[in-house]
């Protein structure tokens, strides 16, 4: 059997990253400072991920969002892109420094009013939640050790054809490597095993940055 992929070269990444049909100049320049930040700013999400996740919010009709880790808020402004004008996008995050950043960037879009972003632990901020609160899109790109608990919180808020997205699910690909065990890299194997094995959700997994799932909610008595 053939390869059914191919390895990106520099290059071969390059053409993939500019060929979107995204040309925000509000997010590249947030980009470029938040590059500024240093290898930090890896955390950053890649702009064909962005993209895709602006695509994802749009194309099914998602009024209402949540993402946990918001970082500069480079993810944020490109799924309250794809909200529409009276769409809220929840936002969880735990540094003040990093999101003061992305607030100036989502006044600059003009998507501040679509936004609001908890300080303090996202879970707290879940669970403190109205019984009444759903959500049609997540993100989750935080703590590692807490993906699972992130999972399910948002999951009971969402609503059948809904979807959650999780970052980082290769890590570097380290969930291959057998001499890595660290707190993290545990939780993300764990984690990629269980989704497949939920029946509540279907699953994909991409090799998109550093691994992109996605789980759809399955509607109420749909075959698994
Ligand atoms: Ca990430």
């Amino acid at each position: 059997m053939p390869d059914k992929f191919i390895s990106l070269t520099p290059d071969l990444y390059e053409y993939v990253a500019v060929h979107r049909s995204e040309r925000d100049p509000v997010l590249a320049a947030l980009a470029k400072e938040t590059e500024q930040l240093g290898p930090i700013s890896l955390m950053q999400v890649a702009p064909e991920q962005g993209a895709l996740m602006t695509i994802l919010t749009r194309a099914i009709g998602a009024r209402a969002a949540v993402e946990v880790g918001t970082f500069t808020g480079y993810s944020a402004l490109c799924v309250a892109r794809g909200l529409p004008e009276d769409g809220r996008l929840l936002c969880c995050d735990v540094n003040d420094d990093w999101t003061s950043i992305a607030r100036r960037y989502w006044e600059k879009a003009g998507v501040a009013k679509k936004i609001e972003l908890r300080l303090g632990p996202a879970l707290d901020t879940l669970r403190a939640l109205p019984a009444d609160v759903q959500f049609d899109i997540g993100f989750v790109d935080a703590d590692k050790p807490n993906y699972h608990n992130y999972y399910e919180e948002i999951l009971k808020r969402l609503r059948p054809n809904g979807l959650i997205l999780f970052d980082n699910v290769l890590w570097m690909g380290q969930v291959l490597d057998a001499a890595t065990t660290d707190e993290s890299t545990r939780a993300l194997r764990e984690l990629n095993e269980f989704l497949i094995a939920d029946r509540r959700v279907e699953a994909v997994m991409l090799p998109i940055s550093d691994g992109l799932t996605i789980v759809r909610k399955r509607e109420p008595g749909e075959p698994a």
